[in-house]
Order: C-alpha cells, then sequence, then structure tokens
C-alpha cells in the first residue's frame, strides 16, 4: 500500500489519473492537493470523493506552509505533480501568475518532498519545453529545451528544478514529457474541447493562422499509464517522452471532429495566429516503450471518438464554465495547446 500526493488532481489529466489509479490500485491512497483555479473542478472526481482511501485539500502548490501541512498529515511515498497553469494563451496575457505557479510552486513542492522524504517524485511535463521543429525529425529526450511561450519556458524552469533536486539532493525524481493529450474532463479553452463544443452550437470553429501547425495526440488514459510505468519502473534522474505517435495539422483535427459531428467545414474560421505559435511537435518514446514496456492503447480515431461521445452526454459539466461562449469576458482563447 502506498500514498500518493497528487497535485493538481482536480484538473483535467490529474482527475483523469486520481481516477485511474482508484480503479486499478484501490489499496492505495491518495492525497488530491490542488488550489481550485478556474481549472480544477470538483466535479471531476466526484465518483471518488466519499471513498475512505481518498481525500481532497484545497492549496496552492507554491504556499509553503501549506505544502508542508500536507506532508504532515499521513507519510506520503509518491509525489505525482501535475499542478500548473497550463494553458499557453493565459501565459501569454500573463506570465508571472505562471512562473509562480509552475516555477516556485515546483520548487516548494520538491523541497517539501525533500524535507519529508518520498520513496519518487514525478515531474510531469511537457513536449513544449523542446521548443519547436521543422518539418522532419522528433524531439528526444536528450534534444535541448528551447522553449518559446512563458508557459513552456516555465514548465522548463520547473523541469530543470526537478532536475537539480535530483543531482545536488540525490532526490529519486523523474521527469516525464508527453505530447498532446485529449480526452474527458478537459477545459474547453484547449484545441479539442474547443472544437468540440463549439461546432455542437452551430458556432464558428477557431483555427489559428493556417491550421498547419502540428501536434501529437495522446488520448489522456495512456499518459496515466504511462505514468504508472514510470511510478513503477522508471529510473530516478531520469526523463521519459510519451507520445502516440499520432501527428496531425490543427486543421485535419478540426476537419475530423466536425465530420464525426456531421457539421460541415463551413463552420471553420481562421483567425489572427497566436504570437511566438510553435509550428510542430512530434515526439519520440522510444525510451519508454524499450525500457518500461509502455504502448499507448488507443488510437486518435477511437480517442477522438470517445471524447466527442464524453462531450456530447457531459453538456452540463462543460456549458456552464467560462469560456465556453465566444463572447464571454473570460475568452482568452482560440483554442490552441
Ligand atoms: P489543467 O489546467 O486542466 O489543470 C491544472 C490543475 O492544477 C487544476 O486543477 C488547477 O486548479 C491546479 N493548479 C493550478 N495552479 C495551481 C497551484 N498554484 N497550486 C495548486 N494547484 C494548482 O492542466 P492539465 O492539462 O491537466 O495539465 C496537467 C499537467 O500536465 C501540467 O503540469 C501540464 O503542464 C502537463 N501536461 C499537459 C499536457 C496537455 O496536453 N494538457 C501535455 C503534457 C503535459
Amino acid at each position: 500500500m502506498s500514498t500518493l500526493l497528487v497535485t493538481g488532481g482536480m484538473g483535467f489529466i490529474g482527475s483523469n489519473f486520481v481516477l485511474y489509479w482508484l480503479e486499478r490500485h484501490p489499496e492505495d491512497r491518495i492525497m488530491n492537493y490542488d488550489a481550485l483555479t478556474y481549472a480544477g473542478n470538483p466535479e471531476n472526481t466526484a465518483s471518488v470523493s466519499g471513498l475512505p482511501q481518498y481525500r481532497f485539500i484545497r492549496g496552492d502548490v507554491a504556499d509553503r506552509m501549506k505544502v508542508n501541512e500536507a506532508f504532515q498529515e499521513e507519510k506520503i511515498d509518491i509525489v505525482v505533480h501535475f499542478a500548473a497553469e497550463s494553458h499557453v494563451d493565459r501565459s501569454i496575457a500573463d506570465p508571472q501568475s505562471f512562473v509562480r505557479a509552475n516555477v516556485l510552486g515546483t520548487q516548494t513542492l520538491l523541497e517539501a518532498a525533500r524535507t519529508h522524504g518520498v520513496s519518487k517524485f514525478i515531474q510531469v511535463s511537457t513536449d513544449e519545453v523542446y521548443g519547436t521543429l521543422g518539418s522532419a525529425g522528433l524531439f528526444t529526450e536528450t534534444t535541448p529545451l528551447a522553449p518559446n511561450s512563458p508557459y513552456s519556458a516555465s514548465k522548463a524552469g520547473a523541469d530543470f528544478l526537478a532536475r537539480a533536486y535530483y543531482e545536488t539532493f540525490g532526490m529519486p525524481v523523474v521527469i516525464t514529457r508527453c505530447s498532446n493529450n485529449y480526452g474527458p474532463y478537459q477545459y474547453p479553452e484547449k484545441l479539442i474541447p474547443t472544437i468540440i463544443t463549439r461546432a455542437l452550437r452551430d458556432e464558428p470553429v477557431p483555427v489559428y493562422g493556417d491550421g498547419l501547425n502540428v501536434r501529437d495526440w495522446l488520448y489522456v488514459q495512456d499518459h496515466c499509464s504511462a505514468i504508472e510505468r514510470v511510478i513503477r519502473q522508471g529510473r530516478p534522474g531520469q526523463v521519459y517522452n510519451v507520445g502516440g505517435g499520432s501527428e496531425r495539422t490543427n486543421l485535419q483535427i478540426a476537419r475530423h471532429i466536425l465530420a464525426e459531428l456531421g457539421k460541415p467545414d463551413r463552420l471553420l474560421q481562421f483567425v489572427a495566429d497566436r504570437p511566438g505559435h510553435d509550428r510542430r511537435y512530434a515526439i519520440d518514446s522510444g525510451k519508454i516503450q524499450r525500457e518500461l514496456g509502455w504502448r499507448p492503447q488507443c488510437t486518435l480515431d477511437q480517442g477522438l471518438k470517445r471524447t466527442v461521445e464524453w462531450y456530447l452526454h457531459h453538456e452540463a459539466w462543460w456549458s456552464k464554465l467560462p469560456g465556453s461562449r465566444p463572447n464571454s469576458a473570460s475568452q482568452r482563447t482560440n483554442g490552441g495547446d
């Protein structure tokens, strides 16, 4: 039996991970530590909130006292650190909040984990730290970090701190760098839920620039299974890239979803490009496949079908979120990463 401290467990990937883990490891305990920003939604974990092995603590990862209190409440074995400001468009509007949450927050958590002692610390990171690619090539774990947005720069800063805590203090830190996730509970400011929710309402579907930016897509449950492998077998001090091997342009994704929903392509609306918009991300996940035996289980076609169905059946979940309407005051996105 282990106790996991999951930060950001009310957000998209974190909540999927909490549900994934408790279903497969009911003997383990999970402490979900989340500040409940706009992106954190307790409804995401409602199905496990009554379980004795689950508890929620509302707190900011950059709040040193609160983080230490959480570590004092029970002995933590494993930290899985998802909590972050995660949306590139918001990072362009307000870079400082990203530095606070992602850089200071990660260092605060690392320090508490070092003080109290843990058997593993998973720093959940992104392929965006590598910057952008031309039309060929893949990011490997040795690709130099060259982040281009305040979001990816703050995640790179967090990754460097995680690395330093391994090198300097010998902390058992492992970093994962994953490509774009999609699936249930993703906030409707990100590309795929933006396309689905706008199309369902027959509203214009915004596409940045020429729509030819390329991303690699991974169904969120496959990301959870990769993290599970890393928790079990990942080597401290290592980085593992995680990807779906499913490169598509944003335009291909938008057209695929419109076709899935039986909506016309004329809903597509090309809008001014995001500043500093990375052209292409593509990831080599050979290391985690070879060393830890991980493989994605869900194809992009299957995953998109499941995701579209989930949003169709969960309108009550997404329709009340700020940002799900194109003209809402809090709308800051045209549905990018
Ligand atoms: P999200 O925005 O959906 O959720 C983030 C969660 O963190 C929310 O519940 C929010 O309340 C919480 N949070 C934010 N700031 C906090 C703070 N200061 N203290 C405590 N909690 C805080 O994000 P997501 O898409 O689920 O991403 C989770 C992690 O995975 C992030 O670290 C992100 O960088 C990484 N990641 C995401 C993707 C992707 O495609 N979404 C891909 C690779 C890596």
